[in-house]
């Protein structure tokens, strides 16, 4: 027997609607190039964004038509991330910070039409627009510079519509955006979100035992919003209608922390390195900025260490760890305490804080290892595997990635990892980032952590290097802090407490900066490059 519900669909008009109707006085703040800070709301976004739906079906958008945008954290773009596919478009963010290469790949790969561009980006526009044709191109003008040739203005584009406007028909099986993964591994891939997975993943991304947002909140918006749908927190947001603060291309710390002052942030999200510089910062300046009692930082995209979790705790910021991937638009796991866990000693709580946490409702996990599936006994290594509503079940344009889905329908992550008694997931690398010393493997992730507990270690990556008797032996790259030092010697006494003496690094080698990707995580393949004639 069939229920007997009504049909609702699934799609994004519904929270453009909700933010429109019930929070408009809400604030979204901006933080502009020039560091002015402009202040609008839910009811003024809503307006306009409903003028850029109507106006991009009359410069000619069709259904599905591709639609790029190349900007920083900022309401126009918060514009183009609702009035794109709720004139039935798809958003594609471009990440800003790839080679111009990649970005004409991308943008061709993609089919994209339009392109939605910062005016103080057009010197990236301007490098791949030669491979690469937008029928149209709207630049956002933050600094009153004329228009390059063949290029429009976004306002004056907003002007062509009429405010009399009704939405498209939109299914909620419908592409609503994509995302290209930022080809850590191979050449970047489009992932292909629906309408309905992007609603669902809202709901569930914004439950308290995940992210944990509210009305009430004040929400800082540090990871760029081409990363992986802003980590999906503009829908949140606007879904809730707490306040939003986006900051532009002004992130690193000390303007960070000015937000954090002066709006009055509960909640921020961002990558490891982001909150390593805050840290540093407040170390240095304690109390220079008022931090809201019980602030909560999302923290993703690579592993946070252990002392960066301490740290923050010194200054009453608590780190959230999740673990998710483009491909999951973006969320997976969520880490929390378990109440059957009771009260825990500090060493288990910090334990399992490391841990990337628990599966999120409807994202199914499984370890795959050489044997077939794995317990969940913390110890047997496997790849990671999940599905899910929001887990993408083919790239676009199938690029001949079947391997990366199993038979019986699940996506391969690429990550290796265990899932312990209670379910909670820890990754110890990627595939291809373990170290098989004498047989056995040795996690560089949970090495990584551990040395920057250090307090000489500013940061430090862990690589394999080959070796003549064990096959391969983990390296220690590390950035000292200044004026600090270290000895390899002195390392692994640290280190000795914590592991299995074969586990130590072999070897230890300094570097002035450690090389990331364009999403902030450790480029270990220009790391394996730079050491490939490393003798131990
Ligand atoms: P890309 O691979 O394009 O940089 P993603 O952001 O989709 O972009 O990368 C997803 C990968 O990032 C995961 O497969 C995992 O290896 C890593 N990752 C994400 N979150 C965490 C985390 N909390 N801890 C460790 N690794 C993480």
């Amino acid at each position: 027997m069939q229920g007997l519900m009504m049909n609702y669909p699934l799609t994004l008009p519904h929270i453009l609607e909700r933010a429109g109707k019930l929070f408009p006085k809400i604030e979204i703040v901006s933080r502009l190039p020039d560091k002015k800070i402009h202040r609008t709301n839910y009811g003024e976004f809503y307006k306009r964004t409903r003028l850029f739906s109507e106006a991009l079906q009359k410069a000619g958008l069709k259904p599905g038509d591709r639609v790029a945008t190349l900007c920083w954290n900022h309401y126009r773009h918060l514009e183009a991330y609702f009035g794109i596919p709720c004139a039935g478009g798809v958003l594609h963010t471009l990440n800003l910070r790839l080679h111009a290469d990649d970005i004409a790949y991308i943008a061709s790969h993609a089919e994209d039409r339009f392109l939605v561009v910062d005016d103080v980006l057009l010197p990236v526009y301007e490098q791949f627009k030669g491979k690469h044709k937008f029928e149209r191109v709207f630049v956002i003008r933050s600094e009153g510079k004329p228009l390059p040739a063949g290029c429009e203005d976004y306002e004056d584009l907003l002007k062509t519509a009429s405010g009399k406007w009704d939405y498209p028909k939109i299914d909620e099986n419908d592409a609503l955006g994509m995302c290209y993964t930022s080809g850590t591994t191979g050449k970047p891939k489009g992932v292909l979100y629906s309408h309905r997975a992007i609603v669902l993943h809202t709901l569930c991304g914004g439950l308290v035992d995940n992210n944990g947002i509210c009305h009430n909140d004040s929400l800082l918006l540090i990871v760029p919003m081409f990363h992986a749908n802003g980590w999906a927190l503009p829908f949140i947001c606007a879904m809730v209608g707490s306040k939003l603060v986006l900051p532009g291309p002004h992130v690193d710390p000390e303007s960070v922390l000015q937000l954090f002052d002066s709006e009055r942030v509960t909640f921020s999200a961002g990558v490891p390195t982001v909150w390593q510089g805050v840290l540093e910062a407040l170390d240095k300046n304690p109390g220079k900025w008022r931090i809201e009692k019980g602030a909560r930082l999302a923290c993703g995209g690579s592993a946070p260490p252990e002392a960066l979790m301490r740290g923050l705790d010194r200054h009453g910021l608590y780190l959230k760890h999740l673990w998710g991937m483009t491909e999951l638009s973006p969320l997976g796991t969520a880490g929390y305490f378990k109440q059957n866990l009771g009260e825990l000693p500090d060493e288990k709580r910090y334990a399992i804080r490391k841990t990337q946490g628990l599966p999120i409702p409807y994202v199914d996990c499984r370890i795959w290892s050489d044997t077939g599936e794995a317990p969940w006994d913390g110890k047997t290594m496997g790849e990671l595997q999940v599905r899910g509503p929001w887990v993408a079940g083919n790239y676009f344009k199938d690029e001949g990635e079947g391997d990366k889905w199993t038979k019986d329908g699940w996506f391969r992550t690429g990550d290796v990892a265990v899932i312990d008694e209670e379910g909670y997931v820890k990754l110890t690398d990627r595939t291809k980032d373990l170290i098989k010393s004498g047989g056995e493997w040795i996690s560089s992730v949970d090495l990584e952590n551990a040395i920057m507990g250090h307090p000489a270690v500013r940061e430090a990556a862990v690589i394999a290097i080959p070796h003549p008797k064990w096959d391969e032996r983990p390296l220690a790259v590390v950035v000292k802090k200044d004026g600090a030092d270290v000895t390899l010697d002195e390392l692994k006494q640290f280190l000795a407490p914590k592991f299995a003496k074969w586990w130590l690094p072999e070897g230890l080698a300094f570097v002035p900066e450690i090389p990331h990707t364009s999403t902030g995580k450790i480029q270990k393949l220009k790391l394996r490059e730079q050491f490939q004639n490393w003798k131990w």
